[in-house]
């Protein structure tokens, strides 16, 4: 069990009913008083997301990381701050929850009037995407708004910036540098915003690795990357990808085919299978590291942040016993942590049996794809993912094979 407490934890008081929360609930944290927090754990946390000294920098109230990512560095009163995704076609893992749909609502601030067109046509390039639950709108209320994008001077190079979604919100801000972008294209004005906003759901720049290292064992501040990569697109980066860095008033100006392939992978509207659900995953890292997986949303909503992060939809599987399927059993380890979670009836693990959590089948059949299994003994975390290229950044897990099979 690792426990890297970086999260400010106060975001405890955010959480949601803890009767909710049963075995996945770890022990309450008292929040800290408020006023004295310091930089410092916004600055290791951007660390431990993976960015290095070089791509981060002090602009005041924030840390622009990566060109155009933005961190408070305090979070009080904007909560819509700390937390990275992984993405790039690669996401982040913090992804919008499954409250804040079909619409993310943006409030458009008056400095950036001048810009509705752009704005009304990067959301149109995003709400476009077939099968995705997340689709965006603009509000005049601000009071509802998710994200409110305006204008500001991020200094010359930078065209925009945005935060990563946390507590399962949308990153709560795009700013847009309308010196920059001012005499750029209009193709070019509205891919910025596109691009802005695929922070805001999570995204993380597809060429992040360009320039940094392969694995994650080692970047130069010790941090570690964890980018998941998201199943079906390539490793080895997009060059038609919105979500490329560092490309202010030259990068594509159209959603390439693997930034749709993503966002319905992160988003999807329906199930790949009639009766089948989301089995929604999440990742505590901040206490302790446990991967969680449930069909209810009820358990853990969307994420606590201060522990359990909500990382999406691990894959489809059945919400009652089908032809040919079986139950996947849930154990619970309170010393650790860990969820575990397995076919097999004889399995026994140490720890509590708490039922079945869902039902797959142990095989491929009616199209069903593997959901490996993965485990770190370092923090005794289960892991499991239809995607083995999602670790490639993660060190530490080893495999142990095929779970069972589901969407
Ligand atoms: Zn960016």
């Amino acid at each position: 069990m690792k426990k890297t407490v970086f999260f400010f934890r106060y975001l405890v008081v955010l959480s949601v009913a803890s009767s909710l929360l049963f075995s996945c609930k770890k022990t309450d944290i008292a929040p800290e008083q408020p006023g004295i927090h310091e930089s410092n754990p916004v600055l290791s946390y951007i660390k431990k997301l993976g960015y290095r000294d070089s791509e981060i920098k002090d602009i005041g109230d924030e840390y622009l990381v990566d060109g155009d990512i933005l961190f408070a560095k305090k979070s009080e009163p904007d909560a819509s701050l700390l937390d990275g995704p992984k993405t790039e076609q690669y996401g982040t893992s913090n992804y919008v929850g499954y409250s804040v749909q079909p619409n993310i609502f943006i409030y458009v601030d008056a400095s950036m009037n001048a810009y509705l067109n752009e704005i009304n046509g990067a959301i149109a390039m995003w709400n476009n995407v077939i099968n995705c639950r997340v689709k965006f709108g603009i509000t005049t209320l601000s009071g509802i708004a998710h994200i409110r994008i305006t204008n500001a001077n991020l200094g010359s190079g930078v065209c925009g910036a945005a935060y990563f979604p946390i507590n399962g919100q949308p990153g709560g801000l795009i700013r847009i540098n309308i010196n920059q972008i001012a005499g750029n294209s209009f193709a070019q004005r509205q891919r910025t915003i596109a691009h802005e906003m695929g922070h805001c759901i999570g995204f993380r720049h597809t060429n992040w690795q360009s320039g940094e290292p392969q694995s994650g064992v080692a970047s130069d501040n010790g941090a570690y990357f964890d980018a998941m990569h998201i199943l079906g697109t390539p490793t080895g980066g997009d060059p038609n990808s919105i979500m490329n860095g560092g490309q202010c008033g030259s990068g594509a100006t159209t959603l390439s085919n693997f930034d749709i392939l993503t966002v319905q992978f992160l988003y999807p509207a329906n199930p790949p299978v009639a009766g089948t659900v989301p089995v929604f995953r999440y990742y505590a890292r901040s206490t302790w590291q446990d991967h969680f997986y449930t069909t209810s949303l009820n358990e853990l909503g969307n994420g606590t942040n201060s522990d359990y992060i909500f990382e999406g939809i691990g894959f489809f599987a059945f919400q009652n016993q089908v032809a040919n399927s079986v139950p996947i059993y849930r154990w619970y380890l309170p010393q650790s942590g860990d969820h575990f979670y397995t076919a097999n009836p004889n399995e026994i693990a140490p720890g509590n049996l708490e039922g079945i959590a869902f039902y797959a089948y142990p095989s491929a059949i009616n199209g069903a794809v593997p959901v490996h299994r993965y485990y770190n003994g370092s923090f005794d975390d289960h892991l499991y993912t239809k995607n083995q290229n999602e670790l490639s950044f993660i060190p530490g897990y080893t495999y142990e094979g095929i779970g069972w099979y589901a969407y």
